[in-house]
């Protein structure tokens, strides 16, 4: 059985980004995951908001993480080369009596220590955001908060993990866990195993699972679904910072935000569902999102939509994060309950962890050789004409456009396929290149796609899957 120092249960953005922290010092580390791709959970259907930090309640944990996540989350997001934008934000009043509700969230972000908040009048809004609505009668400024591309944040973090010497194991759906002398045998449901001294449980919404495997099952993850729509590049300008609503009758508010690819988001709603795999999405639901992102930017052309989906964020009563070492078994921390700003906290969230290990005994030896840098895989996008030339000359795969929609090329495919993590299946690509992401959502791109993988995993293409065991493309060779 192959035997390492730490363990990481689940690889969405805070599995991973731990992963990364830990990759710096000389530890045997493996990352696990049920899925056939890293960042399948959360961390793929969110809002890719870096909040800025005046919203968790003063003297929680997330405060804390909040308030010192920003700025670590920007510094990685540039390190790895990943899409990433200080774009600001605003939370908007739409009535009088809501206006109080601003000055609320401005002294709960100046207890939390957030610079770059100000209030500002209706009018001052809709002079920074010509499109905002008429009604908006206050609105908090927040200048230091921004957008980041989760999935490709953890992608990278854990390509970056991993060429630093991470292992990752896909498809290793964790069914038992039982405590040895020092440590764990972690059994995956096809039967693999793998021991570590220590295990960090970041299985999000499933991580009270994983809690009650060791004994230690205190808290119970609530699956809160949030649906979106996604917005054509053509309404990605409507606005350029993120609109929030003030918290209100009709809920917390949906925001409305342009993407680090241009599109324009908007969502997410909050339902509590099943369980964390509940993503499908509902006509009602959909709907409250249209009118409420109406609200706050009435011109949005509804029928620009070009995608809808669901993320499921992993709450717990009394809503804070829960990132302790276990007080009945030793070495199993639990990283559990990262709801919203889990994606903003990462970085703190990873050091924190960290911190918890050191306390607990682990020896932090920095590896003279760590490499924190990732190469940018939109390089060749942003060349200009010349430079693209003259890549083609060298690489003709560079020259051949495969997804239309958001012009991406068959060179850049070909480096997701082989590049830590390798995509397997269409949705890695998608993920990871952005093609299937444009207009026709994948209707052009994706037997192009499929050829690619089968072609450099050496299989068939009636092997290749949407997004892993089960999803099958092709049934036959006619
Ligand atoms: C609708 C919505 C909007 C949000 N908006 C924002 C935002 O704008 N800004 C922000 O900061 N945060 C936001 N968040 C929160 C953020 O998305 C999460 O905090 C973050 O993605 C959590 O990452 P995670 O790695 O903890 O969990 P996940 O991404 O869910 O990863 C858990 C992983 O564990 C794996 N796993 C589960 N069970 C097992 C098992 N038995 N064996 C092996 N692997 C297993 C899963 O496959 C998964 O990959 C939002 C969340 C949602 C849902």
């Amino acid at each position: 059985m192959e035997k390492f120092d730490i363990l990481i249960a689940g690889a969405g953005v805070t599995g991973g980004m731990i992963a990364r922290e830990l990759s710096r010092y000389q530890l045997t580390v493996c990352l696990l995951d049920k899925a056939n791709d890293v960042a399948t959970g959360a961390t793929k259907a969110n809002s890719g908001i870096v909040h800025g930090g005046y919203d968790p309640e003063p003297g929680t944990l997330k405060a804390q993480l909040n308030a010192s996540g920003v700025e670590l989350l920007f510094e990685a997001a540039k390190q790895l080369n990943v899409p990433h934008k200080r774009n600001g934000s605003m939370v908007c009043a739409f009535a009088q009596e809501e206006n109080h509700i601003i000055d609320q969230l401005y002294e709960r972000g100046l207890e939390n220590g957030i610079e770059g908040l100000s209030v500002i009048t209706g009018d001052q809004a809709r002079e920074l955001e010509p499109e905002l609505s008429d009604k908006v009668t206050k609105a908090l400024l927040v200048t230091n908060s921004g957008i980041v591309c989760p999935y490709e944040l953890t992608i990278a973090a854990v390509g970056n993990a991993m060429d630093n010497g991470v292992e990752l194991k896909r498809n290793f759906a964790i069914s038992d866990i039982a405590k040895i002398g020092e440590g764990f045998v972690v059994s995956a449901a096809d039967g693999r195993k793998v021991q570590g001294k220590y295990l960090i449980n970041c299985a999000g919404s499933f991580a009270d699972d994983l809690a009650a495997m060791v004994g230690d099952k205190f808290y119970q993850i609530i699956p809160r679904a949030g649906e979106y729509m996604l917005l054509d590049k053509a309404e990605g300008v409507r606005v350029s910072r993120t609109i929030f609503q003030t918290p209100g009758k009709e809920g917390k508010g949906i925001l409305v935000t342009p993407t680090n690819h241009g599109n324009l988001l908007t969502g997410p709603t909050a339902t509590e569902v099943e369980h964390g795999e509940s993503t499908e999405t509902t006509g009602a639901q959909l709907a409250y999102v249209q009118r409420m992102g109406a609200k706050s930017v009435p011109g949005v052309n509804f029928r620009q939509v070009i995608t809808s989906f669901t993320g499921v964020r992993a709450s717990v009563a009394g809503g804070d994060f829960i990132i302790k070492m276990s007080d009945k078994v030793d070495g199993f921390v639990h990283v559990a309950g990262i709801d919203s700003p889990g994606l903003t906290c990462c970085v703190s969230i990873a050091k924190y962890v960290l911190d918890i290990l050191k306390n607990a005994g682990v020896q932090l030896t920095e590896k003279e050789n760590w490499n924190g840098t990732r190469e940018d895989m939109h390089a060749f996008a942003k060349m200009s004409i010349e430079e693209k030339n003259e890549v083609i000359k060298n690489n003709p795969s560079y020259g051949k456009i495969i997804c239309r929609c958001e012009t991406v090329t068959e060179g850049e495919i070909i480096a997701a396929i082989t590049k830590n993590p390798v995509a397997l299946d269409i949705d890695g690509v998608k993920r990871r290149t952005r093609s299937g992401m444009g207009r026709c959502q994948g209707g052009f791109c994706s037997s192009y796609v499929m050829k690619l993988i089968a072609q450099h995993t050496g299989t068939d293409m009636t092997d290749v899957t949407k997004n892993g065991a089960g999803s099958y493309m092709l049934t036959e060779k006619m």
